[in-house]
Parts: structure tokens; sequence; C-alpha cells
């Protein structure tokens, strides 16, 4: 078996799988070819994300998942998971990656599944992750393109904000920022009962994209 997950400190020891960042982000991109305003700051291009080691197993798991025994494979990855985050960088850039995540989700009842998405951009899409929500164990959540607490249409969906004045009505303030920017114990982006999540804007990059935006 070959499947290469990855451990952030923010999750509490959670695992994700993930790709390289913006080269597996398609809805990174708005009309003109830039980057949305989200993904202006985005921390996955930043910090240890630039470092071979880190690099190495996203550009691997992005040929990885071709095999023909990868679901099998991340069934048994995940045997002893109760919580589970797709995708800490990087996106579900094509079809066939989205129905083989489809059938992990649905082999392993016993863990809970994060998916956050640009891909609700592309119509294409929309009965894969229709058929994912329906799963009792999975959450995908929208991204808003927004860094000032804009919302999107969608059973679960997450946007950024720069300040406690923009979280949107109804919405769960991330609080992983008073805690050393891990999740303490949290697991709301896991649970359908949270629609919307907020995540207070941090790190440098993301700073700056919110001063340009001030500014304009
Ligand atoms: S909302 Fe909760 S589970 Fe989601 S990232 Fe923040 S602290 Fe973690």
């Amino acid at each position: 078996m070959t499947i290469k997950l990855s451990k952030t400190s923010k999750l509490d020891g959670i695992m994700s799988w993930s790709l390289q960042a913006l080269d597996t982000c398609p809805g990174s991109k708005a009309k003109d070819g830039g980057l949305v305003d989200a993904c202006r700051g985005c921390y996955a291009t930043t910090g240890n994300y630039r470092f071979k080691n880190v690099k190495a197993p996203r550009e691997f798991n992005r040929e990885d998942w071709q095999r023909p025994d990868w679901v099998e494979d991340m069934v048994s990855a995940l045997d002893s998971s109760r919580y589970f985050r797709w995708f800490d960088s990087g996106d579900m850039y094509a079809l066939e990656l989205a129905e083989k995540i489809r059938k992990v989700m649905l082999l392993t009842p016993w863990c809970n599944h994060w998916l956050p998405t640009r891909m609700h951009k592309f119509a294409k899409f929309a009965p894969v992750i229709a058929s994912m929500e329906i799963l009792p164990n999975v959450v995908v959540r929208r991204s808003s393109d927004s860094v000032n607490g804009g919302t999107i249409a969608g059973a679960t969906s997450s946007t950024i904000i720069s300040g406690q004045d923009q979280l949107p009505a109804g919405a769960t303030l991330c609080r992983a920022y008073e805690h050393g920017g891990t999740c303490n114990g949290c697991r709301a982006c896991y649970d359908k009962a949270a629609p919307v999540i907020a995540y207070m804007a941090h790190g440098k990059s993301m700073a700056k994209v919110i001063r340009i935006m001030e500014a304009a």
C-alpha cells in the first residue's frame, strides 16, 4: 500500500490527503485568469508548503489516485480514523478523482469526512457533490472566494473574514486563532449542523490581500 497521508498540527493530528495547491485548483482562477481573492493569500503556497518534503507527497498523490486499487487502499488507511480532512492543499480537480473519493467516503461510514472545495463552480461536479453530501458521514464545504464574509449557496460552505464585524448571520466562527492555530477539540467543519464556517484571515499574505482590497 502506498497511500501518503499528511498530518497538520492545526487539526489535532487528524490526517489529510492532499495535492499540490494551485496546480490542482481550477476553481482558484477568476474569469480574468488571476487568482480569486481568497486564493491570493493561500497558505499552501508559502512557508513549509514550499519545502521539498512537503511537496513530494502531494506530487506523488497526483499520480497515485489513478491506480485501480487506490480506493481499497484508502479505505484501509482510514481503518482507525474517526475524522478525516480531504485537501489540506489542492482540490478534487478531476471527475474521476471525485468519484473515487465518494467511494472511499461510502466505504468508511465510521469516519467523518470534511471536504473543502471550489469545484462546486463547475456544473459537471454537481451530481458527485450531491451524492457525497447525502452520506451521513460527509460534509462538503463549498469555499467562498470572499475575504470579507461573503457567503455562497449550498448546504454547507465557508468564508474568510478579517474581523468579527464581518461574521455572517448564523455562521460559526473558527476559533483556532484563540488556541495557537489549532482546532483544540472543535470539529465544527465536519458537522452538517454548522452551515457556514467563517475563518479569520491569517498569515502575512492574506493580511496583504485584505490591505490591498480595503485600499481599492
Ligand atoms: S471551525 Fe473548528 S474544526 Fe474547523 S478549522 Fe476551525 S477549529 Fe478546526
